[in-house]
């Protein structure tokens, strides 16, 4: 099984126990979020911007408009943080104290570099429409050459990158089991409420299979 080199920075504290530096295990929550949170400096000023993103890979990619403050600023080589979350469930404990979350989450450290090369962008346009909606992008119109140019595509390397877990029951302190309350796991999920179509589309076109069907649990890669 490939491991990453733990870092400085990915060298966990606090929790050394629920961490993990496989890379399947990374890819498996990449390949089931499609939210990440983008960390970096302008000018000494932090910022944290929500975005899509979607793994080739070892690559993460992201994109957006060409006057993105955040992809501007990061298309200039600076130090980056990105962070994905997957919610798995609530943890109730006996105790106020040892209350919890099951979660996956993993942190990304690198520099990422403006994809610019044509056929490359398309491909990674593709990855991020395919991560999101697999099946789409074959059945929409394809970016024209003025859209092309109005988003920007960055890509960056998953080499220095850390995963922490939590699963399973509570942990209360042993004289606390004797506590009548219940305890245990509300387990969280994302589940897609059925289509809505737009009032624009012509009655006969019917949602497709991707949209009646949709799901974010992956199948393994
Ligand atoms: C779920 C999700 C997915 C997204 N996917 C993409 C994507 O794939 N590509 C993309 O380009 N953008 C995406 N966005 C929008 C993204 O968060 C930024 O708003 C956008 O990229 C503009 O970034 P900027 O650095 O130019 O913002 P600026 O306009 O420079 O930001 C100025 C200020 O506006 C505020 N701000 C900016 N964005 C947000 C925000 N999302 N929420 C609250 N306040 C904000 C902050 O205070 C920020 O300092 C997504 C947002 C969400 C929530």
């Amino acid at each position: 099984m490939e491991k990453f080199t733990q870092t400085a920075r990915t060298t966990l504290r606090r929790l050394p126990l629920r961490g993990a530096f496989d890379r399947e295990s990374i890819n498996q929550i990449l390949d089931e979020g499609f939210i990440c949170h983008v960390g970096f400096a302008d000018e000494g000023q932090p910022f944290v911007i929500p975005t899509g993103y979607a793994r080739v890979n070892d690559k993460l990619l992201v994109h957006g408009s060409q006057a993105s403050r955040m992809l501007r600023t990061l298309g200039q080589g600076i130090e980056v943080c990105v962070t994905v979350t997957l919610a798995d469930g609530l943890v109730l404990a006996r105790s106020a104290f040892h209350h919890s979350m099951n979660y996956r989450s993993v942190v990304v450290f690198g520099r990422a570099t403006v994809v610019d090369e044509r056929e490359e962008k398309l491909a990674a346009l593709r990855a991020l429409s395919e991560h999101m909606i697999p099946g789409r992008w074959d059945d929409v119109r394809a970016p024209n050459e003025r859209e092309l140019h109005l988003t920007t595509v960055l890509s960056l390397p998953l080499d220095e990158v850390s995963v922490i877990m939590r699963t399973g029951p509570p942990l209360d302190d042993e004289e606390d089991y004797e506590v009548a309350v219940w305890a245990g796991v509300i387990p969280l999920r994302l589940v897609a409420d059925a289509p809505i179509s737009d009032p624009r589309l012509p009655a006969e076109i019917d949602p497709p299979d991707y949209a009646l069907g949709y799901s974010r649990l992956r199948p393994k890669r």
